[in-house]
């Protein structure tokens, strides 16, 4: 297969642009440098991506299907198609890279998996495939996570991970990171750190967007069974860290014919100070060992992010996603939580699926841009609404 360092644009050293890197801490250099090794091994090795596909087909239950939504598409006036990562083993799309980092944790020769998780969703996807693969898996959650998100809790626990609340800072996304960091420098060793997102330091963002490329694959030979033609002229993912974007983009960030528009988490607006959207609202700096943008204040502390929904989060966002706004290949929209709540009613009532907040970020660009009768506009459905519902429920009128 191709190497992702052929299709993203990125260098050597991991550096999309100006943004990405590898600033890590020396302990881990030795780690970092075998992890791109091995990666770079299995890309090339027909037996790896053999198991790894086989698992995505019998397991995850892949190709997640391309659904036209009809009434959606009528309402808006074009041709609206939901790549639905809803109906993944698991919920979300978080199943392809946790599967694929763990075979090549396994592969390392590595005993111990540890993870960071915000809403929940990669903590069970990853505590799912070490169960499956009968290995050590601890989980970092924030402390206020681990209180909002307790159905996730449950099912890590019930599926024998170790989850490990952490108290500091904002008890989120960013201090569960942090601790993860920690545990891995404290154990380089026996333990591989699976990643949730495009984050964190090279290769990490490419090897996760690598691991996501399954979805923009089966788009375009999907698109091209339903319509005779292998790309679409839009594609329309949210982002928190970037993984489901970049594996919705892939198999087009080259191809020109095809827009490409993230939704970012404007929480209750970018300008109230309550908000998730790092690339309209952040600044160059560093944050879990690579160089994106950050929300933070003049003299570099960070800004606590906010949204209604946990997966997005996140005061950075992955690299590559800073430089596709940064040199206007991708268009950044900020959706706010009320319009992302009101997109999650309209899919529920007009087609039957209750979507993840995160997604509903997506399908509320909708609003926010208009297209023609012939566009065909795909939007990246990157998990289902289950755990969402109490949040649902309140704010239903
Ligand atoms: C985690 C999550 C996200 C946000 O993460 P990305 O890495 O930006 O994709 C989006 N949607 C769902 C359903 C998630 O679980």
């Amino acid at each position: 297969m191709q190497h992702p360092a052929e299709i993203l644009p990125v260098d050597e050293k991991g550096f999309y642009g100006k943004f990405g890197g590898a600033y890590i801490p020396e302990i881990l250099y030795a780690n970092v440098d075998n992890l791109r090794k091995a990666f770079n091994e299995c890309v090339d090795d027909p037996s790896f991506i053999a198991e790894y596909e086989a698992l995505l087909r019998d397991y995850v239950g892949r190709p997640s299907p391309l659904y036209l939504a009809r009434r959606l598409s009528e309402l808006y006036g074009t041709n609206v198609y939901l790549k639905r990562e809803d109906l993944n083993h698991t919920g979300a799309h978080k199943i392809n890279n946790a599967i694929a980092s763990v075979l090549l944790a396994r592969r390392m020769g590595k005993t111990r998996i540890i993870a960071e998780t915000g809403a929940g969703q990669h903590g069970v996807a990853t505590a799912t495939v070490c169960a499956l693969l009968g290995l050590e898996c601890v989980v970092y959650m924030g402390a206020t996570d681990v209180a909002r998100q307790q159905p996730n809790v449950q099912r890590m626990k019930m599926l024998g991970a170790k989850v490990v609340p952490v108290e500091s800072g904002n008890k989120t996304l960013k201090d569960a990171t942090n601790e993860a960091i920690r545990d891995w420098c404290c154990n380089p060793r026996d333990t591989f750190y699976v990643i949730g997102s495009t984050v964190g330091p090279h290769p990490y963002p490419m090897m996760v967007a690598y691991f996501q490329s399954v979805i923009s694959r089966e788009i375009k030979s999907q698109l091209s069974d339903a319509i005779g033609r292998d790309y679409p002229d839009y594609v329309i993912a949210c982002i928190g860290g970037g993984s489901n974007a970049a594996g919705a983009f892939y198999h087009f960030i080259n191809d020109s014919r095809v827009r490409l528009v993230a939704a970012e988490a404007g929480g209750h607006g970018v300008d109230s100070g309550e908000t998730a959207a790092s690339i309209m609202r952040g600044h160059e700096g560093i944050i879990h060992g690579s160089r994106t943008m950050v929300m933070q204040t003049p003299d570099g502390q960070i800004v606590e992010p906010y949204s209604i929904s946990a997966g997005l989060d996140y005061p950075g966002v992955g690299p590559l996603h800073a430089h596709l706004a940064d040199t206007g290949r991708a268009k950044v929209i900020a959706v706010d939580d009320d319009e992302a709540l009101q997109a999650a009613y309209r899919l529920t009532r007009l087609e039957g699926i209750i979507p993840a907040l995160e997604s509903s970020h997506a399908l509320a660009v909708l609003d926010k841009m208009s297209f023609r009768p012939d566009d065909v506009v795909v939007i990246n459905l990157s998990g289902r609404g289950d755990k969402d519902m109490a949040t649902y429920i309140s704010h239903m009128q």
